[in-house]
């Protein structure tokens, strides 16, 4: 195989993007101009980037780089469908230091261009530069939405429910499960990393999905959240986002916080109670939404949502009520069971 000094920049370049097909009728010039056109007609655009960084974001002594790639797609359009949009296009800039091979840097695009696939969205530029040392990756997504479908973060009312999708807490369990069996493999080469029967939070960590699927129910049941924002940082933190942003107050119940089973038992065997893993970690990548009450049965027909509290007035602050009935006071950072 050639090697990256042996392409340049414009090989390299070719190489990337030779199997890319364009999917959407908006993206009107891809990758090989100075710049990308698209064309959205009637429909508003939504515009949201990512930055990540190595040592930072990920760690490479355990993300393999097909994984990397899909995961810097999905967790960047996981911000386009948290407006109630559709992902239609991407640019990816990546610099690298000459520690990574050609293979490394087409691994990372198989990724990309999965992703790229499975989520129907064109790659249609980015950037390529050299870099002092490790890897870092921007990806900038665009999506589509009608006008008056778009959702802010600023729109929930008193009385509406609060909603989140799937389950909460598994990414940040895989991440703890991948640093601890790096810190076995390092005091003691000899010794596998013990990873068997954590397959689900593994994958959360290293390869979460979209929810695509969350949108497209909406749609379909015809159900416009009154605000919504997707859980990269916790849920303490995207609950006190929509709080804040509509000046409302949060009432939720840790006994409804969805919680994996493969999640549930890792929190045992460390002795850490799951909520806090739900609520402090991140990287879930899920939808927090809140609806109004009419809207209800609608959503309910769902086994991928669950309803977790509700919006009250903002004098009464932001609280998770544990199962005795005790009233815990949401913070941002180390929201605190034993407080
Ligand atoms: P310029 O010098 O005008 O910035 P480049 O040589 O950087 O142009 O890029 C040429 C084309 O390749 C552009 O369409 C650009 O968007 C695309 N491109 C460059 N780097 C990447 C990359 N890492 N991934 C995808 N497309 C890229
Ligand atoms: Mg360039």
């Amino acid at each position: 195989m050639a090697s990256i000094s042996e392409l340049g920049e414009f090989g390299l370049i070719k190489r990337l993007s030779k199997d890319i097909k364009i999917n959407n009728s908006s993206t009107i010039k891809g990758i090989g101009d100075d710049a990308a056109v698209t064309d959205y007609k009637n429909k508003q655009t939504v515009i949201t980037t990512d930055l990540l960084l190595e040592g930072i974001h990920f760690d490479l002594s355990f993300s393999p780089l097909k994984h990397l790639g899909y995961k810097a797609v999905t967790v960047n359009i996981s911000d386009v469908y948290a407006m109630n949009a559709i992902p239609k296009q991407i640019t990816v800039s990546i610099a690298f230091s000459n520690r990574f091979p050609l293979e490394a840097i087409e691994e990372l695009y198989e990724g990309i261009n999965l992703a790229c696939k499975k989520y129907n969205i064109d790659l249609v530029g980015g950037d390529t530069s050299s870099s002092v040392s490790g890897l870092t990756i921007s990806v900038t997504a665009i999506g589509e939405v009608d006008k008056e479908k778009v959702v802010y973060r600023n729109g929930a009312k008193p009385n509406d429910l609060i909603c989140v999708s799937g389950d909460l807490g598994g990414a940040y369990a895989g991440l703890k499960l991948l640093q601890r069996e790096k810190e076995v493999f390092k005091a003691n080469p000899e010794v596998q990393p013990e990873l068997t029967g954590y397959d689900y939070i593994l994958e959360r960590q290293l390869k979460p999905e979209a929810r695509k699927d969350i949108i497209e129910f909406l749609e379909k049941i015809d159900v416009k959240p009154t605000s919504m924002i997707d859980v990269s940082d916790g849920l303490s933190s995207e609950l006190l986002h929509i709080a804040e942003e509509s000046n409302c107050g949060i009432r939720i119940y840790d006994q409804k916080i969805p919680i994996a089973e493969d999640t549930n038992k890792f929190a045992e065997e460390v002795l850490i109670v799951p909520t806090i893993f739900a609520m402090n970690g991140g990287e879930d990548y899920e939808l927090l939404f809140t609806i109004s009450q009419s809207d209800y049965e609608k959503v309910d027909v769902s086994p991928d949502i669950t309803v977790i509290g509700h919006i009250t007035e903002q004098s009464k602050g932001n609280f998770i009520i544990a199962s005795d009935g005790t009233e815990i006071e949401i913070e941002a950072q180390g929201w605190n069971h034993t407080k």
